[in-house]
Parts: C-alpha cells; structure tokens; sequence
C-alpha cells in the first residue's frame, strides 16, 4: 500500500463513517480503492482519486435523505441485464433498481466503454475505429483475429444497436432482452453474441513473463454474470432457435482521454450449461417476491472498489447478512466517529493535500 501514515489515518476516518469497523478489511479495501484509482502522474504514484472517491461517498452519506428513490411495483418483468447485474451482486441488483443512481463510480470507464460500444461494434465498423485512434499513435488501426472474421462472415440476423426498441419476450418467464447481435452460422445454427468493453492498460513495451501470464489470466476470465445474461438469449428466445452463445470482450486502455482497442477473446457458451440460468433466475424471482434474501457477508473486495453502486452500498462492510428489496436508504446515515487526534488543525488534509 502506498498511503503515508497520515493519509492512512484519514482513510480509516473515513472509513469508520461509512461503517467499516474491522481495521483488516479497511486496510484490504483500501488495497483494492490504490487498485483501482490509483495512477502514475509525472512518474509517481498518486492515490488522490481515492479520496475523491472516499469524499464523494462521505458527501452522499451526509445527505442521503436526499437520494431519489425509484418505484419498484412497476417491475413486473425480468430482463436479461437484471439477471447479470443480480448475478453479479445481489446488493446492486437492489441498489439500481431502488435509487436512481447520480454518483456512479468509475464513470470515466463507464463513458468511454460505452462510446466504445456505439463506435466500435462488431458489425458495420472497423475495429479499433479510426475516429476514436489518434492518427500520430503506432497502434495498430486495425488489427485482426480469426475468430472475430469468422463471426463477422455469418449471416447477421438482428443487430441491437440497430433495432433499439425491439426486445424479445418471453411471457412464460416474464423476460425480455435484446441482444447485441443474433447470428446464422455456415451450418444454419442461430447464435447470440454479447460484446464487451473492458478496461484493461496496454503494456506497449516487453514485459516479464510473470505480468504476461497474469494479463493473459485477467484476459480469459469470463464473468459468470456476463454468462447468465447470454444463457439467458440462448434459452429465453423463442423467435429463433438460438444453439449457442458468443461472449466476446474488447479490452481497450485509455491514452491522453482518447479510448482504444488492444486485444479481444471470445468465449463460446453451449445452451446446454443452463443451470446457473435457471438458479439465477429462481433466485432473483425469490428475491422480487420477498423483498429481501440472505446476503454472503464475504464480499469479494475487488469486486466492491469497482462496483458502479459502492457509494449507495453498505454491505461491502461485511457487517449485514440480509439484503432487502427496495434497498433501505436509511441505513447509509454515516457514523459518528471522533476525528484522529494526529489530524486536528491539518484542515488540509480536508482539501486532500495530503
Ligand atoms: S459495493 Fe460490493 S456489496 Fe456493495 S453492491 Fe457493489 S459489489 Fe455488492
């Protein structure tokens, strides 16, 4: 951890109004906050996107009477991208669906993956997009993968970014979703395709064996939520007999706010693999019926430090073990902690000169 001794005491200030109490998750958690914000400015390490981070959720906390809460009895229905955000956390499922969320985190992501996804599709753009490369960089313009030629060389039967409004139903389940494309294969198999766009830097210089080979881990590990949303498709669709799935994932890297394409991996999901879809949706059904469920305390650190939802969310303190439907605003108020005597009259530290 990089934090000096006085930022660390801020942090944990901090920390301990949000509502964490136990000093060796705060120290992971803010392992998992330098992950995720931290960045190399001038050649040296800064954490201050940290604390913004910190100061943002504190500032949200302060008011949080003021969160616009969503109506939830007009959810009469499941949709593809409910059953991978309940899949992934079923306290952001909650999150998303009872506030409208102002302060997401890691928006500047969010942003360029999705101008990403509006510019640089699988279908109708070359990839990377010559608007969205700088023309002095020696990226490649265009690079090639077999396997994405050979997708683009099917049959297109239905493009989501073109067909907006169109959802497909299943009334049996009470689903609907659209996928991004809908394919016909040589054989005359129909299959779905999903595209992602993931963050990941672009190490443009040689690297040791041991960063390339976690890279490579990083790049093909597909997401369990990202899976139930295609199996979704493959089983909930009954316009198309649909026999498989393509995840695919783009991993880009930003340079000077200009967003590209590095590398891509797909992965093919067979429609017989329905299980997690079916406990998923069973789960989530429950869920919406009960209006709360059991919640695994042992949340996954790495996965809260980037959760778009983390500033409305206190279970990632570990200390709840029941999720509850819409999600209780009340329990955001901040605690009353004293502040570190070592920090009195360092007003500063306030203004994160730290
Ligand atoms: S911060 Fe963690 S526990 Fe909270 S919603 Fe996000 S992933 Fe779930």
């Amino acid at each position: 951890m990089e934090f000096t001794d006085k930022q660390l005491i801020f942090a944990k200030y901090l920390l301990n109004r949000i509502g964490f109490s136990n000093d060796v998750l705060i120290n992971q958690y803010l392992n998992k906050l330098e992950a995720v914000h931290g960045r190399i400015r001038n050649y040296k390490f800064s954490n201050s996107k940290c604390f913004d981070e910190l100061l943002s959720e504190i500032d949200l906390k302060k008011r949080f009477y003021q969160i616009k809460k969503k109506n939830i009895q007009n959810i009469n229905t499941v949709t593809a991208t409910d059953l991978s955000n309940f899949h992934f956390c079923p306290v952001s499922y909650s999150i998303e669906k009872s506030f409208y969320i102002e302060y997401p985190t890691n928006e500047d992501k969010r942003i360029s993956g999705k101008e990403l996804h509006e510019n640089l599709r699988l279908v109708d753009r070359i990839y990377p997009s010559e608007k969205i490369t700088h023309p002095e960089r020696t990226y490649p313009k265009e690079f090639t993968n077999p396997k994405i030629e050979k997708i683009k060389n099917c049959k297109l039967i239905f493009a989501g970014h073109k067909n907006e409004n169109h959802y497909f139903n299943n009334p049996t389940k009470s689903w609907k979703g659209q996928p991004d494309y809908i394919f016909r294969d040589p054989n005359g198999d129909f299959f779905a395709v999903e595209e992602k766009f993931k963050y990941l830097h672009n190490f443009d210089f040689p690297i040791d064996k041991e960063l390339y080979n976690y890279i490579e881990r990083i790049k093909n590990t597909f997401y369990n939520n990202h899976i139930v949303q295609l199996l979704s498709y493959i089983n909930y669709i009954k316009d198309y007999n649909i026999k498989y799935g393509v995840l695919l994932y783009w991993y880009y890297d930003i340079d000077i706010d200009i967003p590209f394409v590095h590398d891509a991996r797909i992965k093919v999901i067979k429609s017989e693999n329905d299980q997690l879809l079916t406990e998923t949706y069973e789960s989530l059904i429950n869920f919406i019926s009960k209006k709360e469920m059991e919640f695994n305390i042992n949340t996954n650190l790495s996965k809260c430090a980037a959760c778009v939802v983390n500033k409305y969310c206190i279970h990632k303190t570990q200390l709840f073990n029941i999720v509850k439907f819409p999600y209780n605003k009340y329990d955001l108020k901040l605690k009353r902690v004293i502040f570190p005597e070592e920090l009195k009259n360092k007003e500063k530290l306030a203004n994160k000169k730290l």
